[in-house]
């Protein structure tokens, strides 16, 4: 059986708390318990949140991103070592946002800082996009888009839901979004090759590569893999900052079809603006605005439907 763990601060446990409930009787030293569709999950007063089952990656990626969230101090995936010097590198860096959020797409960047430019890019105010709130990813990117090479891959929702439907994994769109953007980036920069890739880790290196089998072209030359890459480069920070800036501007498109500001997260507030929508449209216009597979779209449903 397959298992995530998170460790989150005591904001987010309360959150996840208030999202899965408390049953009659705990599991020693546990907060809250709950069952979700193909995952069972436990938080306890540490911060440890265990996600048990075959859509345990499914259900932590839905916490996993937010900024109250922190990994394990032990990675679960390795990070592999990296060449000496390496943040003075002049290094391609890819970054994905939106994978943990119902509403709206996934939007991936892969993103060139030549070492050169580190300085500016300092000054700038680049850094991890996690330490920043919106206002500043977004006065922040406008000026990174100008001075740096970059390219920028958009998965709508009904695209998602089709590849989803098809059986892909969220695993697997990724790493084949994280491959086009850099395979995009190679040739935006060509004749110039950077001294090295490096991917904000998601998946072991190997499995990442399997997802990639049926890809023409698989970018494998100096690729690097870290968890937490923001603090390992600069231009994960940069890729990850345009990502999140790209998303904003698609979830504040959705929110002017919606009619109301469309929420992020997977939280009960993502629940009741789905139930909005449905009562307003139908419940087929959800394919258009979210990731129909989250357990959110049952939560909907129920609160329009009046059951539960
Ligand atoms: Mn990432």
């Amino acid at each position: 059986m397959s298992h995530t763990v998170l460790v989150v601060n005591d904001k987010t446990l309360q959150k996840m708390k208030n999202h899965y409930g408390v049953p009659a009787s705990l599991p020693a030293g546990a907060v809250f318990a709950g069952k979700v569709d193909g995952c069972s999950v436990t938080g306890y007063r540490s911060g440890k949140v265990l996600f048990q089952g075959k859509n345990a990656a499914v259900e932590s990626a839905k916490w996993d991103g937010q900024a109250a969230v922190s990994k394990p101090k032990k990675a679960s995936v390795p990070s592999e070592n990296l060449p000496e010097g390496f943040s003075a590198m002049s290094v391609i860096g890819s970054d994905e946002v939106g994978t943990g959020d119902y509403f709206g797409p996934i939007t991936v960047v892969a993103a060139y800082v030549e070492k050169n430019r580190i300085p500016d890019l300092k000054a700038l105010g680049v850094r991890d996009s996690k330490d920043m709130k919106d206002p500043e990813i977004i006065s922040v990117a406008k000026d990174l888009l100008k001075i740096i090479p970059y390219s920028l891959l958009i998965l709508r929702n009904e695209k998602y839901n089709d590849l989803q439907e098809s059986g892909m994994s969220q695993g697997k769109i990724k790493a084949i979004l994280h491959n086009q953007a850099l395979a995009k980036l190679h040739g935006k920069i060509a004749p110039d090759k950077p001294e090295a890739v490096l991917i904000d880790q998601f998946a072991e290196k190997s499995i990442y590569y399997r997802h990639l089998k049926e890809q023409k072209r698989v970018i494998q030359e100096n690729v690097f893999f870290s968890t937490k890459g923001e603090s390992v480069h600069l231009a994960v920070a940069a890729a990850s900052i345009l990502a999140r800036y790209a998303f904003l501007k698609e979830m504040d498109q959705l929110s002017e079809k919606a009619g109301f500001t469309v929420p992020k997260g997977a939280g009960p507030a993502v629940d009741k603006a789905a139930a909005r929508l449905i009562r307003t449209y139908s419940e087929s216009i959800l394919r258009h605005f979210t990731k129909l597979h989250f357990a959110n779209t049952e939560k909907a449903k129920k609160i329009v439907h009046g059951f539960s």
